[in-house]
């Protein structure tokens, strides 16, 4: 009965909820999206995440990065997050990557989950996720952060919809990092949940799911926009692979 404010929910009930224990989700970077996600996602019940990170728990992370605490500092990013985690749902089961993965690992580790979470911050790993995700059927949850302003972004391949390849030609992402631009605690937090909310809409089915359109979170004026990505004819990712010949 732990979940039973969520079994309550029409939209979810006990088939929902068996469908999120079941699940298996990989999350990519642990930083102040990856730790939001893992929380909300572990708390949710979720029944085995598997977190890829290669980087160790800085000061500086705290003020965002919740999951961690300052007797943390030092430690692998995957370690300190699955002792957290384990405090908080000890059903949900933990699997840690302590590297920078290649592209036949991350292949091989999408292939045995539901869904990609990226959570990464710089735009080689992003199209590394995005190609991933196409080539191996998997759907992929995208979020970003910087400064005051937030996205995400969900791709489910071989659906006819743009992948993130085709919102990222369109815009011409800068690589903006929180290092040098900063990032507000909250903004980072809240886009984290939102692609939480998201997995869990693609795990159980429930909701609209906004495939194809670019979700902004502006935090200067409190205010969410919605933009509709058509998929890019020339896109070398979702346009070079059609679905029939996979
Ligand atoms: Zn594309």
């Amino acid at each position: 009965m732990r979940y039973n404010r969520q079994i309550v929910l029409p939209q979810i009930d006990l088939d929902g909820q068996e469908k999120i224990c079941r699940a298996k989700v990989l999350i990519i970077g642990m930083g102040g999206l990856g730790t939001a996600v893992a929380q909300s996602l572990c708390g949710s019940g979720v029944g085995n995440l598997t977190l890829v990170d290669d980087d160790v728990v800085n000061a500086t992370n705290l003020p965002r990065q919740w999951l961690y605490s300052d007797n943390q500092c030092g430690m692998p990013k995957v370690a300190a997050a699955k002792e957290k985690l384990a405090m908080i749902n000890r059903e949900c089961v933990i699997d840690t990557v302590d590297e920078r993965l290649t592209k036949p690992a991350l292949q091989a580790l999408s292939e045995s989950h539901q869904v990609i979470v990226d959570c990464t911050d710089n735009l080689a790993a992003r199209r590394l996720n995005n190609e991933v995700s196409w080539q191996t059927n998997t759907p992929l949850v995208s979020g970003a952060a910087v400064r005051f302003e937030g996205q995400l972004f969900v791709s489910i391949p071989h659906t006819k919809m743009p992948c993130y390849g085709c919102l990222e030609q369109r815009f011409t992402q800068t690589e903006l990092s929180c290092t040098e631009t900063g990032i507000l605690s909250p903004v980072v937090s809240l886009i984290g949940v939102s692609q939480a909310q998201l997995v869990l809409q693609i795990l159980t089915g429930f909701g609209v799911l906004p495939v194809g359109k670019l979700t902004v979170f502006d935090g200067l004026h409190f205010q969410w926009h919605s933009f509709t990505i058509p998929p890019n004819a020339h896109c070398q990712v979702c346009q070079t692979q059609p679905a029939e010949q996979l």
